[in-house]
């Protein structure tokens, strides 16, 4: 069942800093990350719009293009959805229809290292470099004659979420959800950061995908053993009109707080495997 109920922003990273104290020391590289996105990134999100309007012949040419600058531009997974109400958060207006999905994947060996800091290190490269490609794929559709607004992979207090990342993903076919409550890939298990870009160029829909998680998911529970939060739930429960494995949040926090991001979830999730060998166990679930 399908619900137009759009997700609250409930101040959770105010909360977060608060209550909490990041216990991981700030490094050379962390600084630099949270600057550039602070100066450079979260300034850019809209821009003015090139008043030549390029034509396309169809929303499929559109799409190829927009795909071939991402991918330039660094992204490794992109898709297309409709905006639609489920994931955009109360008091947040966006009036363009369509919606590009941008994926980055995390390094497997650094992600190995959770709960320990180059983890936490890598999750913020990641929001960095995503961060500049989706800001990046914006400004190339307002140079094609169309809005464009990127909303950008990483929320924090001063820069509240605009949309669920993850749920625009969902509905372009870029992956399913696991336990964790986190989007699983194809290509790189749970192991992506996920931006958005909406937009009023017309793009084609993406359709949901399934590929076995699923199905796995019921009987795994690797990820909620390893959550030191306990904030992995055993069952499904309805959020919003969709059955879905939801973490408690305020469970997560102080372990996130403790280990600067934490990511056991996604570094011990079976789907979490170099490419290779995560399309051989892909093929096996079929
Ligand atoms: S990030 Fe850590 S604390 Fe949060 S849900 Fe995942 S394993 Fe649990
Ligand atoms: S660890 Fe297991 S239960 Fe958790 S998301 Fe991954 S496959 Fe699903």
């Amino acid at each position: 069942m399908k619900t137009e109920k759009r997700p609250k922003y409930d101040n959770i990273f105010e909360y977060l800093d608060e209550h909490y104290v990041f216990k991981a020391p700030e490094t050379e590289l962390t600084t630099f990350y949270k600057k550039d996105i602070a100066e450079n990134q979260y300034k850019n999100l809209t821009g003015p719009v090139k008043p030549d309007r390029r034509a396309f012949k169809c929303p499929d040419d559109a799409a190829a293009l927009v795909i071939e600058f991402a991918k330039a531009a660094g992204a490794d997974l992109v898709g297309f959805s409709a905006v639609l109400k489920h994931f955009v958060f109360e008091g947040i207006e966006i009036q363009n229809n369509y919606a590009v999905v941008l994926g980055f994947e995390m390094d497997y060996d650094l992600i190995a290292t959770a709960p320990e800091l180059p983890s936490g290190i890598e999750v913020l490269r990641a929001y960095w470099r995503l961060g500049s490609i989706t800001v990046k794929v914006a400004e190339f559709i307002r140079d094609l004659g169309y809005s464009a607004r990127a909303h950008h992979p990483r929320g924090f207090s001063g820069t509240p979420p605009t949309i669920l990342h993850s749920v625009s993903a969902l509905e372009a076919g870029l992956g399913e959800f696991g336990r964790h409550g986190l989007l699983i890939t194809p290509e790189f298990g749970p192991r992506v950061r996920l931006a958005t870009i909406t937009t009023d160029l017309e793009l084609p829909a993406g359709e949901r995908k399934s590929f076995g998680v699923e199905e796995y998911c019921r009987t795994c529970s690797i990820c909620r053993d390893a959550c030191e939060g306990d904030a992995i739930p055993d069952e499904k429960a309805e959020v919003r009109g969709f059955l879905k494995y939801t973490i408690d949040p305020y469970k997560c926090l102080p372990y996130f707080a403790k280990y600067d991001g934490c990511n056991l979830c996604v570094a011990r999730c079976p789907f979490n495997k170099r490419a290779v060998e995560l399309s051989k166990f892909i093929d096996k679930l079929k």
